[in-house]
């Protein structure tokens, strides 16, 4: 694998960084995710719409940019320096490739354009109460009548539901000994009569999962995607998509920048806290790290560049990249000390209050306890620590 950058590459890059620099909203720059509205969710995706730059990784005839795996990771890595807000990865980087993947014409006709301009909004209903690792105990249950499905059920950590226009979702259409055969992967109208959204607030205070109810849902039959009782193979399809996107490689180098420098402003015993030995020992581990971490995520995106798709590697990407993730926002915790405690969110300019401590630990503990989940969705990094013993090792 070559990792040197070519002239063309590198005049890539300026375009890109350019691209960012006089085109992304003034209003969003530095905005965290936790705080913003739906309209400021999609107000780059819709910029990248325009651009043609929204789905990097889909093939050309679907709205694909035709990127090499350099340029692809060029763009990523400018995007995380700029820190944009990255198109959501429910449409772009979870259905889209399901949809023209195993989907019928129809369905990416009608399906494809909204996820690439943002007009339709899709949440991920997979997760039950009594189905997250055990995935294929779900029992939300679809019932085949005419030519509609009537589900019944119970949806549970439904990231940004209460925003959603349309939910994927995995149903129960069989009871077969192998409970994975009786599963089909459904396309589902939030409006639809019979839906409930009830939201959770998480221990950082946001309003981010939700509670999905389904009674006496009608949804036409034209919206299975595959065959009845095969999604199983679709919904593992999807999982490896997003398990590879969590890694969150070029975000995690802006992190690490933005860490530093607290650590450079924070004193310990009179002097910088970066010059601590064992402060930057702990920086310098988490650096290499990432480092064999961007090499494993290079080495991925090459073999989908050859056709590819991401198997249970993802896995790897998904536990490392979220790990690192945390031990960010951890040792951010450790250099903001004391200040990390009180619950300051991020300021806004028109607030007129002073906030205690210096800028770095605004929002620091909420940052803190939000990554907590990043173990946790996408499958919990126990399960896919199991994925790789048997998949990866044969064990
Ligand atoms: C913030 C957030 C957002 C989410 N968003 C979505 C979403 O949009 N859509 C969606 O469908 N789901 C979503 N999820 C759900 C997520 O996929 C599940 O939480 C996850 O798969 C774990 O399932 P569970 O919560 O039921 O925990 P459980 O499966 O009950 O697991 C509990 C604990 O036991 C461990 N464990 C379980 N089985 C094993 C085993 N065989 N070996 C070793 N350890 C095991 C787990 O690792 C975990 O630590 C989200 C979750 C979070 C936290």
């Amino acid at each position: 694998m070559d990792v040197d950058f070519t002239p063309e590459d590198n005049a890539f890059r300026d375009e890109v960084r350019r691209f960012i620099k006089e085109n992304y909203p003034k209003h969003l720059v530095g905005a965290d995710r936790a705080d913003i509205s739906k309209e400021d969710f999609l107000a780059w995706q819709k910029i990248l719409h325009t651009k043609g730059w929204v789905a990097p990784s889909w093939p050309v005839e679907y709205g694909g940019t035709g990127w090499t795996v350099t340029q692809k990771y060029i763009f990523n890595e400018e995007s995380a320096h700029f820190g944009t807000i990255a198109p959501l990865p429910f449409g772009v980087q979870m259905l889209g490739p399901v949809i023209y993947t195993f989907g019928n014409q129809q369905q990416k006709d009608q399906v494809l354009p909204g996820i690439l301009s943002g007009e339709t909004w899709w949440c991920q209903g997979y997760s039950e109460p009594g189905a997250g690792s055990d995935l294929a105990s779900l029992k939300t249950k679809a019932v085949r009548d005419g030519d509609t499905y009537v589900v019944n059920g119970h949806k549970m950590w439904t990231t940004l539901a209460q925003y959603a226009d349309w939910m994927f979702c995995l149903v129960r259409t069989a009871k077969t000994e192998k409970r994975q055969n009786g599963i089909s992967f459904l396309l589902i109208d939030m409006q639809t009569p019979g839906i409930t959204v009830r939201p959770i607030i998480t221990i950082d205070g946001s309003h981010e999962v939700n509670e999905v109810f389904l009674e006496d849902v009608r949804v036409p039959a034209a919206n299975l995607v595959g065959e009845q009782d095969k999604g199983w193979t679709i919904a593992k399809f999807l999982l490896g998509n997003e398990r590879s996107g969590i890694a969150g490689v070029a975000r995690s180098k802006k992190a690490i920048d933005r860490l530093r420098d607290i650590a450079r402003g924070e004193l310990e015993d009179g002097a910088p806290l970066l010059d601590s030995g064992d402060f930057s020992r702990k920086i310098a581990a988490l650096e290499v790290d990432l480092t064999a971490l961007e090499y494993t995520e290079l080495r991925t995106l090459a073999a989908e560049s050859k056709g590819q798709g991401p198997g249970p590697e993802s896995s790897i990407l998904k536990i490392k990249g979220t790990e690192i993730q945390q031990r960010i926002t951890e040792l951010t915790m450790e250099a903001v000390g004391n200040y990390a405690s009180p619950w300051v969110p991020q300021m806004d300019a028109g607030d007129n209050y002073l906030a205690i401590g210096p800028e770095a630990s605004h929002g620091a503990s909420q940052t803190y306890f939000n990554t907590r989940k990043t173990s946790i969705y996408g499958g919990s990094n126990e399960i896919q620590r199991n994925i790789i013993a048997k998949m990866v090792l044969g064990l």
